[in-house]
């Protein structure tokens, strides 16, 4: 029986692939209620889920992710205020990235990338809102990552606990050794803070989960989709170039390691081999 039911979650069958869209769309809506929650230091068990303009208790068939919103057109039901389109869009995000990474890893490996995703949908509302990534998110993440390589140690290609928590440590000292510098180097030649300390701690985190190789890859990618969305916000919002400093470099840093997560992983890998094999061209 238990194992005919583990048989079905490895599947990757469409209907399980479903019910994890499910999970993973009440994990966005658990995140949104972190990232409420965590910064104005409300306990996460103090309440049940309230509104934020009015503090009305949400009934449970108000509270579906995704649904509830488009239902009630992005208005509490209570006192009729607009509610965030952030919510919805954690949601559906949260729904999405968990479908995929199930269907492209299956268990157990997506659960590894699940746990990462979910801290990082708090982290990316927080950023967003507050220009701040919680130390519950990126310290917790970097624990999270650790604990994982040595369970699963198939994250980082190892094949025992100690090879993955070797490689988990080393990917977060690399990772957040290299942005500090990038960080450093920006300060000193722009004469004021160039990035704040959470990315550096994120990278932290994403080093444990993805290696030094999927922490690289994710902030040479988070800088050119970094900079592309804040030329389009720029743009959009009609604000001068100098307030460009002020978009948070947390979310397009969390786009690459989902880039990664998601395939970026083998196309590094072949674009590596392709240099490798085109290398000859280069010898003298
Ligand atoms: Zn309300």
């Amino acid at each position: 029986m238990i194992g005919g039911i583990w048989d079905l979650l490895v599947s990757r069958h469409p209907v399980v692939t479903a019910y994890v869209f499910v999970l993973g769309a009440c994990i966005g809506s658990f995140a949104n209620a972190c990232a409420y929650r965590i910064p104005r230091e409300i306990g996460l068990s103090d309440e049940r889920s309230f509104c934020p303009l009015c503090g009305a208790r949400i009934r449970w068939s108000h509270n579906i992710p995704i649904c509830s919103w488009l239902w009630l057109r992005g208005r509490c039901a209570d006192c009729g205020g607009r509610i965030s389109v952030l919510y919805p869009i954690v949601e559906l995000l949260g729904g999405v990235l968990f479908a995929a990474l199930y269907a492209r890893h299956g268990l157990p490996l997506a659960s590894a990338y699940w746990v990462l995703t979910g801290m990082l949908l708090i982290g990316m509302r927080t950023d967003i809102e507050w220009q701040i990534i919680p130390d519950r998110v990126t310290l917790g993440g970097f624990a999270a990552g650790v604990a994982f390589s040595a369970v699963l140690p198939g994250l980082h290609g190892a094949d025992d606990a100690l090879a993955g928590v070797k490689a988990a440590v080393i990917g977060g000292a690399v990772c957040a050794a290299s942005l500090y510098l990038v960080a450093w180097l920006g300060t000193r030649m722009l004469k004021k803070e160039a990035m704040g300390l959470g990315d550096v701690k994120l990278m932290l985190c994403f080093g444990a989960f993805l290696g030094w190789q999927g922490g690289v890859f994710s902030a040479m990618a988070g800088s050119v989709l970094g900079a592309v969305l804040g030329v389009g916000c720029l743009w959009v919002s009609g604000r001068k170039w100098g307030t460009f400093m002020a978009i948070p470099f947390g979310p397009p840093l969390m786009l690459g390691a989902w880039i990664w997560m998601l395939g970026g992983r083998e196309g590094w890998n072949a674009y590596l081999s392709d240099a490798e094999a085109l290398s000859f061209l280069l010898a003298p």
